[in-house]
């Protein structure tokens, strides 16, 4: 099987505090436009919860 899997957004998960980033829904709030891929998500980006840093998340399957 290969993974062709590019065209699907991901969730990310705090590993901290288990806070989700939704690639599809973006963090409008935190200036973050929905649809935003996680490697687009700027580096200085923090969790919004914890302020753990990207580091921190792991790609989850939901
Ligand atoms: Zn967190």
């Amino acid at each position: 099987m290969s993974s062709t899997v590019t065209a699907e957004f991901q969730s990310y998960m705090c590993l901290i505090c288990g806070f989700i980033y939704d690639e599809a829904a973006g963090l409008p709030e935190e200036g973050i436009a929905p649809g935003t891929r996680w490697a687009d998500v700027p580096p200085n980006w923090t969790c919004p919860e914890c302020s753990a840093r990207k580091d921190d998340f792991e790609m989850v399957q939901i």
